[in-house]
């Protein structure tokens, strides 16, 4: 069954949401794979949709969300776009998932070793994925303590990038979504950032 009826989500704070995520990737981490009734959610589900959380994270074929947060179908309103960039496209597609259906939290979710940002970090440049590059670049720039290899060779400036970039993705959403910036106002949303760990299936949550 699906783990947050619409009653229940409807009456759930953007801090409950935050511990449902962090209970469900504990365990991810501990157990891995959860075998959920996806044919009887998927009946339940096929007239409409009420996700508690909403997250943009990166297209990588290892952060998938609804697996890394134990989640069924029907949980989360999944954004995801290479370097997690709040294009105008993600921004809109958050927008719609917090007002109109009704979603309690928005997780910009970067993770580490990412490709995207390791080709920031090496100012690549070439075809649309220029595009995503450009949207990680102030990024690399407003990274200023490493001074020495600012580079992807350097793993410790990779990491400060990643997470760089993750807030400042959440500043393009504040600058950019009125309708967002004035639901968090009202505390209907919450917004917050986290960082998925590869190798340990961790998420961190910037608390
Ligand atoms: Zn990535």
């Amino acid at each position: 069954m699906n783990m947050h009826p619409e009653i229940d989500r409807d009456q759930m704070t953007p801090q409950q949401a935050i511990e449902i995520l962090q209970q469900g990737n504990e365990r991810f981490v501990k157990y891995g794979k959860h075998q959920y009734d996806m044919l009887a959610v998927r009946d339940e589900l096929k007239d409409k949709q009420h996700p508690f959380a909403s997250i943009l994270s990166c297209s990588d074929s290892r952060t998938a969300v609804e697996l890394i947060f134990d989640q069924n179908l029907g949980d989360i309103f999944s954004v995801r776009l290479a370097g997690n960039v709040a294009s105008t496209l993600a921004i809109g597609s958050l927008e719609f998932s917090s007002q109109y259906l009704g979603s309690k939290l928005v997780v910009v979710m970067g993770h580490s070793n990412c490709g995207a940002v390791k080709a920031a970090c090496d100012h690549f440049k070439g075809g649309n994925i220029g595009e995503i590059i450009q949207m990680i670049d102030p990024a690399v720039s407003q990274e200023k303590s490493e001074e020495d290899n600012r580079t992807s060779s350097n793993p410790t400036f990779v990491e400060k990038v990643c997470w760089q970039n993750v807030n400042q993705q959440i500043e393009n959403i504040k600058n950019q979504s009125e309708i967002i910036s004035e639901m968090i106002e009202k505390k209907e949303i919450g917004l917050i950032g986290a960082v998925y760990d590869l190798a340990t299936g961790h998420v961190q949550f910037d608390l």
